[in-house]
C-alpha cells in the first residue's frame, strides 16, 4: 500500500508516518529527511538545497522527484511507502504517478491532515529530535520521560531544525497555501483522498489513519 500524508509544516506528518513504520509493514520517505541528509553530507544536492531551506522556500521538483526515485528503487517492490513532505507541488503529484507507473506501484490513499495554522506555530518552534533515532519530542507537549535522555534509544544528544523558527515557518505555511493545498484536486477526482482532523491527539490521529487503510 502506498500512501500520501497531506498537511502544512507541523501537521504531524513525520510523527504520523514513525508510527506507521512501526505498526506496518511501511516505509517513510520524507524528501525533507532526505535533503537534510544531503545538507549534512555537503553533497552537490545538498549544498543547493541548503539556502532554498534556510529561507523556507521549495526545492526544484527535479531534486526531490529525483531523490524519491532512487528511494524506491533502494526500496524493492513488496513494502509500503509513505510520502511525507512529497509531493508539494502539482508538477510532484503529475512526476510521483510517472515514477510509481515505472515501478509497478500505484497510489492507495491521501490522508489530509487538516490543522489550525495558529496552532502550528507554537507546534514547530517547540520541536526537537533525538540526534541518533529521530524520536520527536516538544519542549512543551512531548518532553523525554527522563530528561536530557531519548526515551526510545538513550541518547543524550538532541537536535531542533534550522528551519523551525517563527519567521521560516509563515514562509513554509505559505508555500503550502500556495502551491501544496492547490494539488487535493488532483486527487480528489480520483476519489481517494480522505481527511482527517490534524488537531486532535496523537493518538486519535494515528487511529484515524489505521480506519482508513483498513
Ligand atoms: P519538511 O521536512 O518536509 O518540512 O521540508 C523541509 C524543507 O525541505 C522545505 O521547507 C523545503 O525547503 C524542502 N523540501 C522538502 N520536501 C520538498 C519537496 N517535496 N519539494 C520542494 N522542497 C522540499
Amino acid at each position: 500500500m502506498d500512501i500520501i500524508l497531506l498537511g502544512p509544516p507541523g501537521a504531524g506528518k513525520g510523527t504520523q508516518s514513525a508510527r506507521l513504520v512501526d505498526h506496518h509493514q511501511m516505509r517513510q520517505l520524507s524528501t525533507g529527511d532526505m535533503l537534510r541528509a544531503a545538507v549534512a553530507a555537503q553533497t552537490p544536492v545538498g549544498l543547493e538545497a541548503k539556502a532554498v531551506m534556510d529561507r523556507g522556500e521549495l526545492v526544484s521538483d527535479e531534486i526531490v522527484s529525483a531523490l524519491i526515485d532512487a528511494e524506491l528503487t533502494a526500496m524493492g517492490a513488496g513494502v509500503g511507502a509513505i510520502f511525507d513532505g512529497y509531493p508539494r507541488t502539482e508538477a510532484q503529484a503529475v512526476a510521483l504517478d510517472e515514477i510509481l507507473r515505472n515501478h509497478g506501484r500505484e497510489l492507495d490513499h491521501v490522508v489530509e491532515l487538516a490543522v489550525d495554522e495558529d496552532a502550528l506555530v507554537d507546534r514547530i518552534t517547540g520541536r526537537f529530535t533525538c540526534a541518533k533515532c529521530g524520536e520527536g519530542y516538544h519542549e512543551r507537549h512531548k518532553q523525554p520521560e527522563v530528561a536530557g535522555v531519548c526515551d526510545k534509544c538513550g541518547s543524550s544528544e538532541f537536535k531542533h531544525r534550522p528551519d523551525d523558527n517563527e519567521e521560516t515557518v509563515r514562509k513554509r505555511m505559505q508555500e503550502y497555501r500556495a502551491k501544496t493545498a492547490p494539488i487535493l484536486p488532483y486527487y480528489e477526482a480520483r476519489d481517494i483522498v480522505t481527511r482527517v482532523d490534524g488537531m486532535a491527539s496523537i493518538d486519535e490521529v494515528a487511529q484515524q489513519i489505521d480506519a482508513i487503510l483498513s
